[in-house]
């Protein structure tokens, strides 16, 4: 069994997700988004992102995975891509956590070959320890400590991605630093 301890409640996730709604609101106004959910993590933050954004939305799925259990394996396979043509278009990816940073440069690389006008990344939550890739989110929700996290959307093999907030998770017989 494993031990869970919330390090952000859903009431401050809630809060995070309207400020980001507003930064993006002023940086677009006028504008219209496509909007790109990193599946699967991001599922849930993206459906709350997008309904507090005002200027026009187009929304758009990619799926990619760079996880096996809770170490990155730092490759990442492309499992589905976008259906849009990106092309002059205001594009920007929706990432529930950036780590390595290694998931995102892959996704940037592709994405900036198809020649959107502008590309930028709203993450919920940056490990910045963790980081191996130069990737700095253009909106960020929450700057987080190097432990693995669960819960609004983010899974351990599947479970926990329905708790309402962000949970670190630790495997019995180790205690919460
Ligand atoms: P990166 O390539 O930046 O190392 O990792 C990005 C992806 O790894 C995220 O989209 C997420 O799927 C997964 N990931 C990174 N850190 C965590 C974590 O603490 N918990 C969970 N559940 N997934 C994580």
């Amino acid at each position: 069994m494993k031990e869970l301890s919330e390090v952000i409640s859903p009431g401050e996730i809630s809060a995070a997700v309207r400020r980001l709604g507003a930064e993006i609101n002023r940086d677009y106004a006028g504008r219209g988004i496509l909007a790109v959910c990193v599946l699967n993590g991001s599922f849930i933050f993206f459906s709350d992102l997008i309904r507090e954004l005002t200027t026009p939305v187009e929304a758009d799925f990619l799926k990619v995975r760079s996880y096996a259990s809770t170490k990155s394996s730092g490759d990442v396979e492309v499992d589905c891509w976008l259906k849009t043509d990106i092309k002059g278009k205001d594009v920007l990816i929706v990432e529930d956590i950036v780590d390595t940073g290694l998931t995102l440069s892959v996704i940037i690389q592709r994405l900036k070959a198809d020649n959107p006008k502008t590309l930028k990344v709203c993450a919920l939550l940056d490990k910045r320890a963790g980081r191996k890739a130069e990737i700095n989110p253009d909106y960020t929700g929450f700057l987080v400590d190097d432990h693995f996290l669960v819960g609004y959307g983010l899974d351990l093999d599947g479970h926990y991605r329905n708790l309402r907030g962000v949970c670190k998770v630790r495997p019995p017989g180790l205690k919460f630093p």
